[in-house]
C-alpha cells in the first residue's frame, strides 16, 4: 500500500534519512522502531508531505506520490497525526473535529454548491460524524471543551480523532503514548485496533513504548542512522543483535 523507496532526506552535509527503503501492507499496523535520531520523524514528514526529499520515492496505492502536498495526500486517504495547533487550542474538542476539511464525499465542493441544499447537507454530514467521532473516542464528556484544557490522553484521542473526520485509509501515528497515562494509553490502543480490524484503516506506528508496539504491531521496523536496519516480526527484531546495538549506541551516546 505504502512503498518507500531509497528516501535520501540531507539537511545541508548530514543525512537524517539515507536511503531508506521500506513498504507498509494493506490492513496492518506496522510498527517503525529505532533509537532517537534514527530518522523516523523525518521518514513520516517526507512521506506525509512536510518534507520534499533530497532523493528517492514514495509510493501509495499505485501511485508516485513524491513531493505532493500533505494536502494532497490528506484527500488520497494518507493522513499523518498532528499535535492540535496552537490556534485550534481555544476551540472545544468538538469544533476541532468539525475544522477537519471536509471529508472525501467523492463530490467536490463546487458540485455540492450547484445541488440545492448541499452544502447544509454537507455541514450536517460533518457534524453527525463529529458526534459519532465522539462517541467513539470517550470524548462526549468533554466535548465542549476547549481542547487546550483537556488532558493529554485526551488530546491524543482527539487527533486520532481528526484523522476519522477523513476518510483515511492509512494513517501515520508518531509516538502516540508519549506522556500519556496507563489507562488511556489501554484505550487508544483498543481504538486502533478498532479502526484497524473493523474500518480497514491501515496503520504506521511509531512509538518507544515497546510493549505498545508488541500488542499492536506486525511487522516491525526498525530503523538506525536512517537506514532500515531489521524488519520482523517484534520477537525477532527484538533479539536481533544488532538492534541491541543500535539501542546501546544511543545509550552511550
Ligand atoms: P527520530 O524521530 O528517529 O528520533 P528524527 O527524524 O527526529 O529522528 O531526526 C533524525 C536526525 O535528523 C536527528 O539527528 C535530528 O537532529 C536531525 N534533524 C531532523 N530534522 C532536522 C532539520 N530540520 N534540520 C537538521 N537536522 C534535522
Ligand atoms: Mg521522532
Amino acid at each position: 500500500m505504502l512503498e518507500v523507496d531509497r528516501i535520501v532526506m540531507a539537511f545541508g552535509g548530514f543525512r537524517a534519512v539515507d536511503g531508506c527503503t521500506l513498504r507498509a501492507d494493506k490492513g496492518a499496523i506496522t510498527g517503525l522502531i529505532g533509537p532517537n535520531g534514527a530518522g523516523k520523524t523525518t521518514l513520516f514528514n517526507v512521506i506525509a508531505g512536510a518534507l520534499r526529499p533530497t532523493s528517492g520515492h514514495v509510493r501509495f496505492e499505485g501511485a508516485d506520490v513524491t513531493g505532493l502536498s500533505a494536502d494532497a495526500l490528506f484527500h488520497r486517504g494518507l493522513v499523518r497525526t498532528f499535535q492540535i495547533p496552537h490556534e485550534f487550542h481555544r476551540l472545544s474538542a468538538r469544533e476541532n473535529l468539525m475544522m477537519v476539511a471536509p471529508s472525501q464525499s467523492g463530490e467536490s465542493l463546487f458540485a455540492n454548491w450547484l445541488r440545492w441544499g448541499g452544502v447544509r447537507a454537507e455541514e450536517e454530514r460533518v457534524r453527525a460524524r463529529a458526534e459519532d467521532v465522539l462517541d467513539f473516542l470517550n470524548l462526549r464528556h468533554v466535548a465542549d471543551q476547549r481542547a487546550g484544557q483537556l488532558s493529554g490522553g485526551q488530546k491524543k484521542l482527539l487527533e486520532l480523532g481528526r484523522a476519522m473526520m477523513t476518510d483515511a485509509r492509512m494513517v501515520l501515528l508518531d509516538e502516540p503514548a508519549a506522556g500519556v497515562n496507563r489507562t488511556l494509553l489501554r484505550e487508544i490502543e483498543e481504538k486502533i485496533l478498532w479502526l484497524n480490524r473493523e474500518r480497514g484503516y491501515s496503520f504506521v506506528l511509531i512509538e518507544h513504548d515497546m510493549e505498545m508496539i508488541e500488542r499492536l504491531c506486525d511487522p516491525v521496523i526498525c530503523m538506525a542512522e536512517g537506514k532500515v536496519l531489521t524488519e520482523g516480526a517484534f520477537a525477532d527484531v527484538r533479539n536481533d543483535p544488532r538492534v541491541l546495538e543500535a539501542y546501546l549506541g544511543e545509550r552511550a551516546a
